[in-house]
């Protein structure tokens, strides 16, 4: 028997030492009371270190006479209920430490039984981490809230069943939806009827695991509004996970305006191509067609010269202001078909020798580089570029050619061709030294008719750097001009690698009499109806 109460007593000092040892390590603060009178029997060491204070400020003293550690309104309060119910939690209450902090704790507590004593036993949990995380989550929360609700874009979330879980303000906007008619219901109710089965077969694939081809990428799509007006959209689509189950957030942008400008954008520019394509035919036809009426002027001056010798010298005089009007008049007339006919005739694109288009143009201006004593000089390196062999030869011939027409009075006119890679292709500059330009006609010497001089000055007719730039631009490239003046000018122009530029389609009408003689060569044509006799 006593071997029987020896061994009970072993056990019960065991489950004793257990018990203290788990009340001594408890990561939860341990707070024992008397139920009857309110004195506090024991305290772990995790609370003393929770509040600050030493176990003896704490053990013996009555749970309301923890003035400074807990309101003594409220111990009571929760005293009187533990002796009521024997039970009371509380979930967020504030307790102050020996430092002078609050620390928010979860208090739950129960009252037993022991040895015929009624003891209370408080657990007490810190979750001043667990409320600060709380309210950083419930901040951001409020702040996305904020963001989705006042965001210009619309932004709906669906879940895997590709049904609505979540609609701001401008969603509804877009749609015509508020968010009780839109959550809940499957997303294809923004969605028009044919492309549903795409839209089921694209959720299923990425449910599965296959490819996703929205996420993360701008695409353009069409929704359907309440009213069951399509609308064009763009979105931005994410996806995301939440314990293991699959979102898809949306962001929405209604693009109806823009659409709108693009079309009106798209027909203007249909119309302005038209426009252009028939006013290059009228410049062409009309240049075309001057020509004739003016060789026949040109033709019977001369007649009329030939045919009366007596004339006085104050009628040849008119008779050769008549005359040189008509040949000036025809030079327009040819640069004008010139500068129509860029583009239209053998247009072909090929691979160019860019030294050998140079070498040509060089060539064709023989005289006027002897007779100026000019010196041309070609960088070495120039390269094979996509173009028009035709076209490039005329455009470093028209450069050259003002090159030397422009050159300073005072020293030997010097030339300089050269080409460098730029970013999509070939940067090519004719620099000269001469008379120079001000920065202010930069722009305007390319366009048509503007001559900086007179012609008694230099000749020309102002169409020269119109042709080049049209040549120019036909290519694919653009051409400027820099620029000091009395110093020399540089008539920089690009010309885009292969690929980078297709040459632009123009019809071809009325080109089949290019080889037209000059007005000088021509014979008088008799006119059909009326005009002098030969
Ligand atoms: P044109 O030479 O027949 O007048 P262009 O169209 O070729 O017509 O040139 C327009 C104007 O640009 C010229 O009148 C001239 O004033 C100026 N210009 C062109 N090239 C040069 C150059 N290399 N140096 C100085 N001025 C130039």
């Amino acid at each position: 028997m006593a071997y029987h109460h020896d061994s009970a007593q072993k056990l019960l000092v065991k489950s004793e030492s257990r018990y203290r040892r788990l009340f001594e390590a408890a990561q939860d603060g341990i707070l024992l009371l008397n139920a009857a009178t309110g004195q506090i029997e024991d305290v772990n060491p995790y609370l003393i270190k929770m509040l600050g204070y030493s176990y003896t400020e704490v053990v013996d003293k009555k749970l309301w006479e923890l003035g400074n550690i807990i309101d003594t309104d409220l111990s009571k309060k929760m005293f009187g209920e533990l002796q009521a119910n024997g039970y009371v939690r509380y979930e967020d209450m504030p307790l102050r430490t020996k430092f002078g902090n609050y620390i928010d704790v979860e208090f739950v507590s129960n009252s037993y039984d022991c040895d015929d004593v009624k003891v209370i036993q408080c657990n007490i949990r810190n979750i001043s981490d667990r409320k600060r995380v709380e309210q950083k989550l419930h901040k951001e929360e409020t702040r996305y809230k904020a963001v989705v609700s006042t965001a210009l874009d619309g932004i709906v979330t669906i879940n895997s069943a590709g049904r609505i879980i979540d609609w701001n303000q401008s969603a509804e906007r877009i749609f015509g939806y508020s968010a009780t008619e839109a959550i809940g219901r499957p997303v294809t109710l923004l969605i028009p009827r044919r492309f549903h089965d795409r839209h089921h077969s694209g959720l299923k694939r990425v449910l599965d695991g296959g490819e996703h081809h929205l996420n993360g990428k701008i695409t353009e799509m069409t929704g359907r509004r309440k009213d069951t007006h399509e609308v064009p959209l763009e979105m931005s689509m994410a996806e995301w996970n939440d314990d293991s189950r699959i979102f898809f957030t949306g962001i929405i942008r209604d693009i109806s305006d823009r659409k709108a400008i693009e079309r009106e954008i798209e027909a203007k520019t249909l119309e302005l191509t038209k426009a252009n394509i028939e006013l290059e035919q009228f410049a062409y036809v009309a240049s075309h067609d001057l020509r004739e009426p003016l060789r026949m002027v040109n033709g019977f001056l001369t007649l009329l010269e030939r045919r009366n010798p007596e004339l006085d010298i104050e009628s040849k005089e008119f008779l050769a202001f008549a005359k040189d009007g008509a040949v000036r008049m025809d030079g327009l007339v040819l640069a004008l078909l010139e500068l129509s006919r860029v583009g239209r005739i053998n247009c072909e694109f090929g691979q160019i020798d860019s030294a050998g288009a140079v070498a040509e143009a060089i060539s064709n201006l023989q005289v006027q580089i002897q007779e100026s004593d000019c010196n041309v000089e070609v960088v070495d390196s120039m390269p094979m570029v996509t173009g028009n062999h035709d076209e490039l030869v005329r455009l470093f011939q028209n450069l050259v050619a003002n090159a030397i027409k422009y050159r300073h009075p005072d020293r030997q006119p010097v030339i300089r061709i050269n080409c460098d890679h730029c970013q999509d292709g070939w940067q090519f500059a004719v620099e000269d030294n001469g008379i120079g330009i001000a920065h202010e006609y930069f722009e305007r010497i390319f366009w048509i008719f503007q001559r900086l001089h007179t012609r008694e000055k230099y000749e020309g007719t102002g169409i020269g750097l119109a042709i080049c730039k049209k040549i120019v631009e036909f290519h694919g490239g653009h051409i400027w001009v820099e620029s000091d003046p009395d110093h020399g000018s540089k008539f920089r122009f690009t010309i885009p690698d292969a690929g980078a530029t297709e040459p632009a389609e123009l019809e071809m009408k009325g080109a089949e009499d290019d080889a037209a003689p000059s007005i000088q060569e021509a014979t008088p044509i008799r006119p059909h109806h009326e005009g002098p006799q030969t």
